[in-house]
């Protein structure tokens, strides 16, 4: 024991260990980047389980899954035990309800569906309530639900408030939502974090039953906590009080969905009687790169002051690439990679940063183009692949019947001969008959007026689901391996013969892999809706495979929490970092400062910073200018290469505005970029006809129409709602 308290207790200044042996009450450690508070929750937790204290009366809460995962690695090192809960608010909200959900009127097998099964459902219920969502597009509208959900605002008290035009649409659309997730026994993700509140309001004895058992609540950075991950850390904390939660201020990046500063802020008052204690020396970063963060960050006002000082050598100046554009800038970033790891740096220890996910697409060519390995974080979720979504599906609809929006994905797929019209009458008589869309497909003769070969490929559908309904819900690999067999999956997906076909086919079986995994990770506890819940709440950042030889890629949201040797931040141009959708108000580039400010902090040693001139953005070339951020680094800290660097606040996007009705997307790096306004000259990819370019647009809506001029397919005119379409920068 004296050994592991000593490596518990070891390498800690005197701040971090009054921090980790202050055991009762709430506490409150606020402090820069890369001061050591992730090390202090790790080392209390290992810390309270030196002291006594029971794992499992342990609640640990981190911001991604991978982060969980590593913490919960470090305290089996140090302590050899491994009972504690250490998760994700959301993986957390699952496992609350999985227990009890019962009690609000769902089964325990609910599915949680992402947030593209969420904007199907808001459609199917905007149209079942006649609105138009051409006008309305369902995204945007289940996104301002999301987001009261995260204030914990239900559907009837957003319904007593003044509304606007828009507000009115979401009023209505709200409960109707809301009902539609009952009938379909599913959550959203939003849900994972309100629904858990809503079942302790209600029922007082599952809350008593948490309460009483998390003794020490943790929360890592806390400063992105929304209002409701609040509520739940509070009415966790409720009954011993033991919250200690760490976070900086200056790390705020998430307020666009939600993240309330406040929370950080108000910590003292909210919990009375806390304790505050400041962590004031860095141990990540080279003096260099702090000096040039603390200034940086400092230009944000009304924010609370604060020394951040290293022991670190100074070490290297920062590098500011100007390029004339974009391709430049990629190059020149791949080339000083390539140096770096002729000098001996593993690639690993290289990360490249950017604001949206559309800036990867030139580094990517670059580095392919140097021979740089590299792995790209969030490019595209391999969840979200049709093939995977399209198996998932079928394992939804396995585990929770009641799942329409999986269903419906998978009436038709592979192809049986189920169309439209069939499927309207079906979903007609489930309806009518109260029943879910699944039974109706078991027992197609009771439909009235389908004919006679619907009747027989609804029957062979029917079929297969009886037959894995049959089958043990555990393991999984077997369900998945039988499904595979019942719908001739393989075929269906080889039939095309291209490469495209069999990367398909692969990317299907690696899902099989991973439910062979869940199974292994699982003998015991395993079960078909475990498997699904821990594919649903796998974020991009959680796959990402750390394979030493390999450059990392990532936005920088996602890069929070990390840390790098060497580090590139790319496009730290005036419209995209500011990002030009946050430059109206100065809490909108204060929050970019913020973000540039975690990024800059990542950095160990090394770091450099990159702008254009000019870039080919969306298809369309823009020019960029210097970002007012790279004034407010001292110049002595820079070391400019390239051309002549000017400097310069104009915003930029000036010869190419951006397109009104992509701001939404935009903003968010999660999202997918691509889902934006079309316009006739753009660049673009199709799944099946490979590269071309838009000759036309026609009609409005639902029925809008584009015309693309195909390499080597030719004219075709596709309806863009349903086009797999995907804008690239250009093809040669
Ligand atoms: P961020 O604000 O980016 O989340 P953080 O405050 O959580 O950063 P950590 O990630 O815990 O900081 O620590 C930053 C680095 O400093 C890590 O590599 C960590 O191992 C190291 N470190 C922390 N405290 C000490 C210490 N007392 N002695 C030596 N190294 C330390
Ligand atoms: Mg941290």
């Amino acid at each position: 024991m004296s050994s592991s308290i000593e490596s518990i207790l070891g390498e800690l200044n005197p701040a971090q260990l009054e921090a980790i042996e202050h055991v009762e009450g709430a506490l409150l450690v606020v402090a820069g980047a890369g001061s050591g508070k992730t090390r202090v929750i790790t080392r209390r937790i290992a810390y309270l389980m030196a002291q006594g204290v029971e794992p499992w009366r342990i609640l640990a809460i981190t911001f991604t899954n991978k982060a969980a995962g590593e913490m919960r690695e470090r305290v089996h090192a140090l302590v050899g035990d491994q009972g504690a809960w250490i998760s994700t608010f959301h993986s957390l909200g699952a496992r609350v309800l999985r227990r009890d959900i019962a009690a609000l009127g769902f089964d325990e097998r609910f599915t949680i569906y992402d947030t593209g099964d969420r904007d199907a459902l808001i459609k199917q219920v905007m149209h079942e309530l006649d609105i138009d969502s051409s006008h309305f597009r369902p995204s945007i509208v289940a996104r301002s639900i999301g987001e009261l959900k995260v204030q914990l605002v239900p559907p009837e008290m957003f319904a007593e408030r003044e509304l606007g035009y828009f507000d009115d649409v979401v009023a209505r659309v709200y409960p109707a939502y809301q009902e539609a997730l009952q009938r379909n026994n599913a959550l959203d993700f939003d849900d994972l974090l309100a629904r858990p509140i809503e079942l302790f309001e209600k029922h007082p004895d599952v809350l008593e039953h948490y309460r009483d058992r998390f003794q020490y609540v943790l929360i890592d950075e806390y400063q992105d906590t929304n209002r409701v991950q609040y509520q739940i850390a509070k009415t966790l904390s409720g009954k011993w009080g033991n919250l200690c939660v760490v976070g900086d201020a200056d790390q705020s990046i998430y307020a666009w969905r939600g993240a309330d500063i406040r929370n950080i802020l108000d910590f003292s008052r909210d919990f009375p009687g806390a304790r505050t204690i400041k962590l004031e020396q860095n141990y990540r970063s080279c003096g260099n790169i702090l000096a040039a963060a603390s200034s940086v960050i400092a230009y944000n006002e009304g924010r609370i002051e604060r020394t951040l000082w290293t022991e670190n050598e100074d070490g290297p100046l920062i590098g500011e690439i100007h390029a004339f554009n974009d391709r430049e800038e990629a190059r020149e970033v791949a080339a000083r990679i390539r140096e770096h790891v002729r000098n001996g740096a593993r690639p690993a220890d290289i990360a490249i940063f950017y604001r949206t996910n559309a800036l990867s697409r030139s580094i990517e060519r670059a580095l392919r183009d140097g021979g740089v390995p590299y792995t790209i974080v969030g490019a595209v979720e391999f969840y979200q692949r049709r093939e995977v979504k399209d198996v998932l599906a079928y394992l939804r609809v396995l585990a929770n019947p009641a799942d329409s929006i999986n269903l419906r994905r998978i009436v038709n797929v592979p192809s049986r001969g189920i169309g439209a019209v069939s499927l309207a009458k079906l979903e007609a008589h489930a309806l009518q008959s109260g029943q879910p869309l699944l039974i109706t497909i078991l027992e197609p003769e009771s439909v009235p007026g389908l004919n006679a070969r619907a009747k027989t490929a609804v029957g062979q559908l029917g079929g297969i689901f009886r037959r894995l309904m049959e089958r043990d819900p555990h393991p999984v690999g077997p369900i998945v391996e039988a499904l595979l067999m019942e719908t001739d999956y393989e075929k269906y997906l080889l039939h095309g013969g291209g490469p495209e076909d069999l990367a398909r086919y692969e990317n299907v079986k690696e899902l099989l892999s991973s439910a062979r995994e869940y199974d292994a990770e699982h003998p015991d506890d395993g079960s078909l809706p475990g498997f699904l819940e821990d594919v649903s709440l796998i974020a991009d950042v959680d796959r990402w495979d750390q394979s030493p030889d390999r450059v990392t890629l990532m936005t920088l949201h996602a890069s929070k929490g990390l840390e790098f040797p060497i580090v590139f931040i790319v496009g730290v141009e005036e419209g995209l970092m500011p990002h030009s959708m946050s430059v109206d108000t100065p809490q909108g580039i204060e929050e970019e400062r913020r973000l540039f400010y975690v990024g800059i902090t990542r950095t160990q040693r090394e770091l450099t910073v990159s702008w254009t001139s000019g870039r080919t953005h969306f298809g369309r070339g823009v020019s960029g200018t210097r970002s007012r951020f790279l004034n407010e680094i001292p110049n002595e800290l820079l070391k400019r290469q390239g051309r002549p660097a000017m400097p310069s606040v104009r915003p930029s996007f000036e010869d190419g505005p951006v397109p009104d009705d992509f701001g939404d997307d935009l903003y968010d790096p999660l999202a997918d970029l691509d889902a934006v306004s079309w316009r006739v000259g753009d660049a673009v990819e199709h799944e099946h006809f490979g590269p071309g370019r838009i000759t036309g647009l026609s009609g409005l809506g639902q029925n809008r129409r584009i015309t693309v001029e195909f390499e080597n397919h030719g004219r075709k005119k596709l309806l863009i709602e349903y086009a797999a379409l995907s804008r690239i920068e250009e093809f040669e």
